[in-house]
């Protein structure tokens, strides 16, 4: 008989994680990484200056222009894109040998750049992390204290352009609780695990 196990996909899978900021991304990955084995998470690079709480190396590599360029023309970044006049870029080669060994790589990076993620990777898993309303998200901006009100204004403006982006992804999750979040990112790469590829 032949082994049936190779109609499934070899290796990890690229899951790219994306949402309006407010909405939890951070908190529901933590929790997500620590109560799931095989999964890593890629640690993006940026242009935007580190927050006061932010550690460069685990949060963001934090990167000056002309690095982030060099990058770029090297061909070392999977994506990359232009976010409130910042640059953010998911480096190559973590995702390729993390993958390579069968682990699940999660980006957690923006729309514009699940797009380009889907294009460079069509096998990859788009997922979209929903508020509950965007009252709640709102809320959840405010309670950050870190933002303006000109900059929770922009936020929120942002955040209503990503959530019609949404329909390009593949699965919507509604971060209403952060386990039973974490319990349908679960599901979704069980599901695609299980997946039949087909070559095209
Ligand atoms: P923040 O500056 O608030 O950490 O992130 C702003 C936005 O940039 C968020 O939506 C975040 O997901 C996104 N982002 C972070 N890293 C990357 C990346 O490497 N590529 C893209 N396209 N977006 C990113």
């Amino acid at each position: 008989m032949t082994e049936l196990r190779t109609l499934n996909r070899p290796g990890g899978l690229i899951v790219v994680l994306s949402g309006p900021s407010g909405v939890g991304k951070d908190t529901l990955l933590q929790h997500f990484l620590n109560t799931t084995p095989g999964c890593v998470r890629l640690v993006t690079c940026t242009t935007r200056p580190p927050r006061p709480d932010e550690r460069d190396g685990v949060d963001y590599q934090f990167v000056s222009v002309e690095e982030f360029r060099r990058m770029q023309e090297a061909g070392e970044l999977l994506e990359s894109a232009e976010v409130f006049g910042h640059h953010y870029g998911s480096p190559r080669k973590f995702v390729e040998e993390k993958t390579a060994k069968g682990l699940d790589v999660i980006l957690r990076i923006d729309v514009q750049g699940g797009v380009s993620v889907r294009k460079a990777a069509p096998g990859a898993v788009l997922v979209f992390l929903a508020p509950p309303s965007f009252e709640e998200l709102e809320r959840r901006l405010r309670g950050r204290n870190t933002e303006t009100d000109a900059s929770i204004a922009r936020r929120l403006a942002e955040a209503r352009r990503e959530m019609e982006a949404a329909s390009e992804y593949d699965y919507l999750i509604v971060h209403d609780s952060t386990e039973r979040a974490a319990e349908d990112l679960r599901a979704v790469l069980r599901a695609e695990h299980l997946r039949i590829v087909r070559a095209s």
